[in-house]
């Protein structure tokens, strides 16, 4: 059973999306094309929302890109993809967004960083100037400081303050205390501005696992507004993966989070979904969302000796993925679905029994046949060629029988 005590206070609601109190933990993504560029940028995003992210934000650094997100906008519209779009704006976002007030209207939130907004000034002129347009367009916003873009002036001060104590702290210590005083100082200043205390999510994110769980903690102590979880600049392949999963797992588990994105760099030509489907699998295997019918599958072994097991498992993973988008409106509850594919005797029938559909193929030296069970009884046992598609059969027929929205 998940721990969750501490979750935000307050909800923020993002065109229509609700973060924070006691609703679910939000998936959220971030494109990587060139804003400008509307048809890649409404493709992206289309995909990104079919995969289940459930907000995506957008880079925000130039005119032409200001000027595309309305039509970004529209045409997600259009297409029946209500995904609300975030701003992330960087330097300039004041100029942006003063000039393009259609950009500011269409845009569902804005995510502001406190350490680039006004670099190398005295005041705070440029992100108040954002924060007055979030009040006028009724926006909340995101205050979302970086390790990489931490405000240098407030680190300074803090610096040298703790030089001058009587027992100073670590440097790397100070620095976290830095990232957590720039995120929660950002929004009492933007609630002096006129933005209310519910139009605000905060975020502080590092790279490194156990930094971001302490500057999370702290940061919970200190407010309660709604968090924005994430290990920044994650990597990778399975070390982005392993990273984020360890360090949103612990905070998660403490009810620290209300929305979550994975920072996943993808491979040349990767495909930018799976940073959703990896936010998902978080929250699915805490227990704290379910988003899409588990497979349990065994490692394989020396019992194993073809790939047609892999194979298999893998087949029936993507075809529950592929017709989840379908399933979902069709069959409620689907999502809870629980499927076994097992590479032998030895724990197949016992682990296709917890599983609502179960099916242990045969193993090296053992008989041809993969008995299926189904609610841990055995229905049925195949052989031959067609095995994984008269499984399938079996499993579309379940689906429909057990899952059938009844009138
Ligand atoms: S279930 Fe069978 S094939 Fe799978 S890991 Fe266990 S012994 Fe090996």
């Amino acid at each position: 059973m998940a721990i969750r005590s501490r979750r935000a206070a307050v909800v923020v609601d993002v065109g229509g999306v609700k973060i924070g109190g006691n609703h679910p933990i939000v998936v959220q993504s971030m494109t990587n094309t060139d804003t400008a560029d509307v048809t890649a940028t409404v493709d992206q995003t289309m995909a990104l929302a079919r995969a289940g992210s459930e907000l995506v934000r957008v880079t925000v650094n130039t005119d032409h890109a200001a000027q595309a997100v309305p039509r970004i906008v529209e045409a997600l519209d259009k297409s029946g993809a209500r995904v609300p779009i975030i701003g992330d704006f960087h330097y300039n976002g004041h100029l942006l967004l003063k000039k393009y007030p259609e950009c500011a209207r269409a845009l569902a939130k804005y995510r502001i960083n406190p350490g680039n907004v006004d670099i190398g000034r005295k005041h705070d002129d440029n992100f108040r100037t954002m924060i007055e347009v979030a009040v006028e367009n009724a926006k909340p916003v995101r205050i979302g400081v970086n390790w990489g873009s931490l405000d240098h002036a407030l680190l300074a001060r803090m610096m040298d303050a703790n030089q001058a104590s009587a027992q100073p702290k670590p440097p790397s210590e100070v620095f976290m205390e830095a990232m957590v005083a720039s995120a929660v100082e950002s929004a009492e200043s933007a609630e002096r501005y006129g933005l209310p205390h519910d139009r605000i999510v905060l975020s502080a994110k590092v790279s490194g696992v156990q930094d971001l769980i302490s500057v999370y903690r702290s940061m919970a102590a200190r407010c309660d507004y709604p968090l924005h979880l994430g290990l920044t600049e994650a990597g990778l392949g399975s070390k982005a993966i392993v990273g984020t999963t360890a360090a949103l797992a612990i905070l998660l588990q403490e009810g620290i989070g209300d929305t979550i994105r994975a920072s996943l760099t993808p491979p040349p030509g990767g495909d930018r979904t799976e940073e959703v489907v990896v936010s998902q699998q978080i929250l699915q295997a805490l227990g704290l969302r379910t988003f899409s019918p588990e497979v349990t599958s065994c490692p394989g072994c020396g019992r194993t000796t073809s790939t047609f097991f892999q194979e298999m498992a893998e087949r029936i993973q993507s075809y529950l993925r592929e017709q989840m988008p379908v399933w979902r409106a069709r069959y409620p509850g689907v999502e809870k679905l629980r499927v076994a594919v097992m590479g032998c005797v030895v724990n197949g029938p016992g682990e296709s029994k917890h599983a609502n559909i179960g099916i242990s193929l045969p193993g090296t030296f053992e008989e041809p046949a993969a008995p299926v069970y189904v609610d841990g009884r055995l229905m049925t046992t195949l052989r031959g060629d067609a095995i994984v598609t008269e499984f399938i059969g079996i499993l579309e027929e379940y689906v429909a029988h057990r899952y059938a929205r009844r009138s």
